[in-house]
């Protein structure tokens, strides 16, 4: 589950780690009226679950509160990567000398939480580690220890941090205690700011809870907000997929959770990107592969479809039967291809024949149709 930016500050707050003063807004007024309070230069951030928000125009400085009124006014509203701006925060605006990175996540390699931290602050840290992986300090944490002070002050050094040692320090061991306290998933300061007076402070703030550890913290259960989530997972609860809005342009259908987490990594290794994750689950009939394509096809992002279905409770008939009353509802405007085997496979294929369908013997040939067939298109 994800929280917006001003929850996870408010949690890193709890857990002593200096954030800026700032309030919550849903209209220009209010905002107005929390800059006045704040009486200085403030930030006004769009709160929605996704990263980039500042390149998107949703983070802007105000000088006074009029201001304050004119650039919330901007921001309420807009769209940011397909979700509608209905809170912002505004907070003191930072002095900001440097801009740091410092991150939690779990590492299945290790199988520890990694403690990642860098230099290259500021920007998405997916680009730092592409172009200069040697920037970011990653350490495995000992889950009976925790991250002890000495440990932190170690990575402060290592990553060539400046500023205060033990003010930077101490805010990545109360980092790993938030990250911890709250059963988290990840947690990331991004950036993690050495003031022009030489505080150190979070800036933003970005914490995914892992929902199997939230019947221990029902406080922060309450915070999940149906209408902050992608237009798209909303109507795929509806129907009860499992369903997950990726950023690429490669739709995605599978049998079995296994099955599509292989298809999203076949996809990725030749070269394409997901749209989405969806699981139609297991003894699927044609109706609801009927649905789960056509919400696929919904999503204005994605360019081309892979069907990847492996029968056994599920009948490849039935789910081609499904693909074939969206085709004749001529709502695909993509290439589909599709990889069918197991029960009743036969079946699938002597349905589809001759229908706009690309059919596969293996998943990685159909993985490769499908993202060559995308980028030709380009
Ligand atoms: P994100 O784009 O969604 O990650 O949003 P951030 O909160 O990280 O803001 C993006 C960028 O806006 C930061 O990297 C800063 O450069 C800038 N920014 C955000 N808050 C402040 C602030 O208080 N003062 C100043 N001067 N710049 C800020
Ligand atoms: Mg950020």
């Amino acid at each position: 589950m994800k929280l917006h930016e001003y929850q996870a500050k408010e949690i890193l707050a709890k857990y002593g780690i200096p954030v800026p003063p700032g309030k919550v807004a849903y209209t220009p007024e209010e905002a107005k009226k929390i800059a006045t309070e704040i009486g200085k230069t403030v930030v006004i951030k769009a709160q929605v679950h996704v990263g980039g928000r500042g390149k998107a125009g949703g983070v802007k400085l105000a000088r006074d509160p009029n201001e304050a009124y004119e650039v919330a006014k901007r921001i309420l509203g807009m769209n940011i990567k397909g979700l509608t701006v209905k809170k912002v925060l505004v907070a003191e605006a930072a002095d900001i000398a440097k801009e740091y990175y410092a991150g939690l996540i779990q590492d299945r390699a290790s199988q520890r939480v990694v403690m990642m931290v860098s230099k290259e602050g500021g920007v998405d840290i997916e680009e730092v580690a592409r172009e200069k992986p040697e920037a970011i300090v990653k350490y495995p944490i000992d889950p009976h220890t925790g991250l002890r002070p000495f440990e932190a002050r170690q990575i402060v050094i290592d990553a060539g941090l400046e500023g205060n040692l033990n003010k930077l320090a101490d805010v990545l061991v109360k980092l790993y205690r938030a990250y911890a306290g709250v059963d988290a998933f990840l947690a990331e300061i991004n950036p993690l700011v050495v003031t022009a007076e030489g505080q150190v402070i979070a800036v933003d703030a970005k914490i995914d809870l892992d929902d199997n550890g939230l019947f221990r913290h029902p406080d922060l259960a309450e915070l999940r907000e149906v209408e902050a989530e992608h237009p798209l997972e909303i109507e795929a609860l509806k129907y009860g997929f499992a369903y997950v809005k990726l950023d690429g342009n490669i739709g995605v259908l599978g049998n079995g959770a296994g099955l599509v987490m292989y298809t999203l990594d076949l996809v990725n290794r030749v070269g394409g990107k997901p749209a989405n994750f969806l699981d139609i689950g297991g003894g699927a009939k044609a109706d609801v592969v009927e649905n789960a394509l056509k919400l696929i096809a919904k999503d204005p992002d994605v360019e081309g479809i892979f069907i990847n279905i492996f029968g056994g409770i599920t009948r490849a008939d039935e789910v081609a039967k499904g693909v074939i009353r969206v085709l004749e509802a001529g709502v695909l405007k993509v290439p589909v291809v599709m990889r069918v085997a197991g029960t009743a496979e036969e079946e699938a294929r002597k349905l589809l024949e001759g229908k706009p369908v690309y059919m596969y013997p293996t998943s990685i040939e159909a993985a490769r149709a499908i993202v060559a067939m995308v980028e030709g298109k380009k």
